[in-house]
């Protein structure tokens, strides 16, 4: 395969996918976009930590810019070149830096623009404590759960219109007159759209996760008591699910108390569910009772950034965007434009977001070596400024440095 301005690597293989699963080499070719505003900082920083996890297990990772933000801006004069795409469709993989979101016309977020053209439809975002990193909880060594929230549908599909335009006057019309409904002529409309097939394949990937992983439950987050038909829908099509593909790996919450006396049978993960709000209280009170979550996506995006808040903030908080056989992995945090260039930000967000990347490649050994150097990094108390100004005492480095350091310790 032939691209204009990316360059190939000589050496490198494929991670190939055969449109559910990948099959990953010791010296794979990986593209990653550095990402707008500190991307510059964080993103040599992780790759100097995940180069050494892969060396230290007989491994090589052959990395190859693509470029999207402002320096797909520079290098193509648009923000999100097709190339990009095509090189991500065909390598099956990409490690991504925070994009800036475009002020004004064209995408409303380059992020949701790559989720949606390469079907990224799982937000995938595992959610622990780091030893050593400042929280706002008594027991944050509680929180351990694996957020899977819908990233292709929902209120995020974009179908809306503004108040007093053509679109949206056409559709209180048609509201109102056709549907019976008494919507104000004042107002904005958005559509919230929940489907079957979409529900099904995130919930679906969730509960594989959850018996590949030996988790004991997958909690549906939903707010089906007031949308019915979409939230409502969420939660029973994912009991549908649990028990159309796996009635042999999963139990019902109901049937835990009915059969087994609230006893979970080793092997088997209960599917569970919980309103929204509940959820996140919840999510403070009874922290160890949740492991996996299986979200529609704007309550997903809510509870896996409290879930984050819980362990320390988005300066350390990883995610990803799986979809059928290929993936970009991708930090929660934004681009921080006023810290751009400082070499100053955490970069154990994008770090920990290449460990997914390795968990994902089934390389759980260099996973584990990132982990424990972070981890050992933080309690050493040598730590960038946003974990600095939160303790006492400690010394305050570099983004940079403080890959130096986990690498050193990955390599020691
Ligand atoms: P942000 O970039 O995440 O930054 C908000 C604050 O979070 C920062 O000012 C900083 O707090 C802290 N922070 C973020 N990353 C950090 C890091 N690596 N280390 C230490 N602290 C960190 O959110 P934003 O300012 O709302 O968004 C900026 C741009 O990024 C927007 O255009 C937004 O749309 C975009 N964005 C992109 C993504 C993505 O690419 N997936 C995600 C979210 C937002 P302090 O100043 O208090 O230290």
């Amino acid at each position: 395969m032939g691209f204009d301005r990316i360059e190939i690597p000589d050496e490198g293989e494929i991670v190939e996918s055969d449109g559910e699963d990948v099959e990953v080499p010791d010296a794979p070719i990986i593209p990653y976009i550095t990402g707008d505003g500190i991307g510059v900082d964080v993103s040599p920083a992780a790759r100097t930590v995940l180069d050494a996890a892969a060396e230290e297990t007989g491994r090589e990772i052959h990395w190859t810019e693509v470029y999207a933000g402002e320096r797909a801006e520079e290098e193509y004069g648009e923000l999100l070149p097709d190339e990009t795409l095509e090189a991500i469709d065909y390598f099956n993989v990409a490690l991504k830096g925070p994009l800036t979101t475009p002020v004004g016309e064209g995408f409303r977020s380059l992020n949701v623009a790559i989720r949606k053209e390469l079907d990224l439809y799982s937000n995938v975002r595992p959610v622990y404590y780091i030893d050593g990193v400042p929280s706002p909880v008594n027991s944050p060594e509680d929180v351990d759960m694996v957020c899977f929230r819908e990233a292709t549908e929902d209120v995020y599909s974009g179908i809306e219109w503004e108040q007093g335009s053509e679109g949206m006057q056409r559709v209180r019309e048609f509201l109102n007159e056709e549907m019976g409904e008494d919507v104000p002529e004042d107002a904005g409309i958005g559509v919230k759209p929940i489907s079957e097939f979409k529900t099904k394949r995130l919930v679906r990937k969730a509960i594989k996760y959850a018996i590949d992983r030996g988790r004991d439950s997958v909690t549906l987050v939903h707010k089906g008591n007031i949308m019915k038909f979409t939230e409502g829908a969420f939660k029973d099509w994912g009991y549908e699910l649990a028990e159309e593909e796996f009635p042999e790996e999963t139990i019902t919450e109901d049937e835990l108390w009915e059969e087994y006396d609230g006893e979970r049978p080793e092997g088997k993960v209960v599917v569970k569910d919980r309103i929204a709000d509940n959820m996140l209280q919840q999510l403070l009170t009874r922290t160890d009772q949740y492991g996996v979550m299986a979200m529609p996506n704007l309550n997903g995006d809510y509870l896996s950034d409290a879930a984050a808040g819980q362990v320390g903030g988005l300066g350390i908080a990883p995610g990803a965007n799986i979809g059928d056989g290929r993936a970009v992995f991708e930090p929660v945090h934004g681009s921080a434009p006023k810290y751009a260039g400082e070499d100053k930000v955490n970069p154990t967000a994008l770090i920990l977001t290449g460990r997914i990347m390795f968990e994902y490649f089934e390389w759980f050994d260099a996973a584990e070596l990132v982990r424990d150097a972070v981890e050992e990094t933080i309690q050493d108390r040598t730590v960038t400024y946003d974990i600095h100004r939160q303790i006492e005492g400690g010394e305050k480095v570099s983004t940079s440095r403080f890959a130096e350091l986990v690498a050193e310790k990955i390599r020691s």
